[in-house]
């Protein structure tokens, strides 16, 4: 039976129970008045929490809303200045239960006789609600093993930790340390400072350079500014500057394959800016003029395997003689993630990718679950999320990228959670246990 205890004196309360249906959801919606001195009129207040029950789902909510223009603030009920008597509050705060999917999305009204202003004046809510309700049910969830923090990630983000912690301060970061929206805004909060290049840092400062490596000519420049550096390149990264210069030192052509504009490509082809040539494309390949020379090649990275080994192959064709790693530079955390994400895409509706999107091993995990023929979506967060991919997705595998954090994880699987009965199964296809050593005068890797 559903009793409706929608609060009769406002005519847009929403606010409904199912009495005697356990999973059954609870959907308060409404006009309210709220005390916070920053929310206006109309904006959209999203709790967190409900009479002590955690509404794990609302980032979703937040996210759909967002997306659909709307103002929104997240918080419990105090935190968004709403008092729990409230008539539309008050009429659902018994209904609460933590076994019961809920959704609180109120409406600011103005202060003078908020109960009678429109709710949902563009439908925003009431989509968003509705794109909530289709998304409930029981799923499977297939975590992806391994996913997440790779070991050069790890140490990238402990240099700067415990430069932070130690000083001198500021400590600046040239570029991104590694390529995701919440590390660095986590370690911007912290008093990490970001530039794009040393000509922002001041003489004598002290600056780390990302995990994607750098240039000899961005090492010459900091040198000449007398800064004190700390090297997060990524010792896999470092590897394939290594062979770069050996290369070059005995003559040959270099062709890297890799991506224009990625600050690892950059910083490769830095190592013999003359000798190399970037190739992205079997297509670029072929359009390459003849070669009588000696030529060699090398890999970004973070490449998918397919692709990589495509160009590889065109390379080969085009010239017989040249010499290259195979796809030996494909990183470890790279190959191990495409193809944890290549089982899980086989099983599943939908695939999450937790990663940015200037973050490429991140891309091909999208990239290699599309392959599969599975719907796959890279997601910064759970507020990414959208709630329409979820709905008839009965079994949706999440990973996420080498520079993605495991709480964001964490995070999706709570908000999934929210939405039903969740079984979670991992599906892991290596076991990773590589950690690198931090620069001297950091002490000793705790990763
Ligand atoms: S993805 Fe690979 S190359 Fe990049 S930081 Fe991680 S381990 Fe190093």
């Amino acid at each position: 039976m559903t009793k409706d205890v929608a609060n009769d004196e406002t005519k847009d309360v929403t606010a409904r129970t199912a009495a005697g249906s356990a999973a059954a959801p609870l959907v308060v919606t409404g006009t309210v008045a709220s005390s916070h001195p920053d929310v206006r009129p109309g904006d959209v207040l999203v709790a967190t929490e409900f009479s002590a029950v955690t509404c794990a789902s609302a980032p979703l909510l937040t996210g759909e809303l967002r997306r659909a223009g709307r103002r929104v603030r997240a918080g419990t009920l105090a935190d968004l200045g709403v008092p729990l008597d409230e008539p539309v509050v008050a009429a659902a705060l018994r209904a609460a239960r933590p076994d019961r999917p809920t959704a609180v999305v109120l409406t600011a009204g103005s202060a003078d006789g908020h109960a009678d202003d429109d709710a949902d004046p563009d439908g925003a809510v009431g989509r968003a609600i509705g794109a909530w309700r289709a998304a409930l049910g029981p799923r499977a969830v297939l975590l992806a093993e391994p996913r997440s923090f790779c070991a050069g990630v790890d140490r990238a983000i402990e240099i700067v930790e415990r430069l932070l912690d130690r000083g001198p301060h500021p400590v600046y970061v040239r570029k991104e340390i590694v390529h995701n929206t919440h590390v660095v805004r986590d370690l911007a909060a912290r008093g990490a400072v970001f530039v794009e290049e040393l000509d922002e840092v001041p003489q004598g400062a002290t600056v780390v350079f990302s995990a994607h490596g750098v240039s000899p000519a961005v090492r010459r420049d900091a040198e000449l500014r007398g800064l004190d550096v700390y090297d997060a390149t990524c010792p896999l990264v470092s590897k394939v500057h290594a062979e770069v210069r050996r290369y070059a030192a005995r003559g040959d052509r270099i062709y890297l394959i890799g991506h224009a504009g990625h600050e690892e490509s950059e910083g490769t082809i830095g190592e013999a800016p003359e000798q190399t040539v970037l190739v992205q494309t079997a297509d670029d390949v072929a359009a390459l003029p003849d070669d009588e020379g000696n030529a060699s090649y090398v890999m970004q990275t973070t490449l998918g395997a397919d692709e990589a080994d495509s160009v590889a192959a065109a390379l080969h064709d085009r010239f017989p003689g040249i010499r290259g790693p195979g796809s030996d530079d494909i990183c470890y955390a790279t190959t191990n993630r495409q193809n944890a994400v290549r089982e899980v895409a086989a099983q599943a509706d939908l695939v999450l990718v937790v990663g940015s999107t200037n973050s490429s091993n991140s891309v091909r995990l999208v990239e290699r679950s599309e392959a599969e023929g599975t719907k796959a979506r890279l997601v910064e967060d759970l507020g990414d999320v959208p709630l329409g991919l979820l709905a008839g997705a009965g079994t949706v595998g999440v990973t996420a990228g080498a520079s993605a954090a495991p709480a964001l994880v964490e995070e999706i699987v709570a908000g999934l959670r929210a939405l039903g009965p969740v079984r979670t199964q991992e599906v892991r296809v290596a076991t990773e246990t590589v950690t690198f050593g931090l620069p001297s005068g950091l002490g000793e890797s705790t990763a």
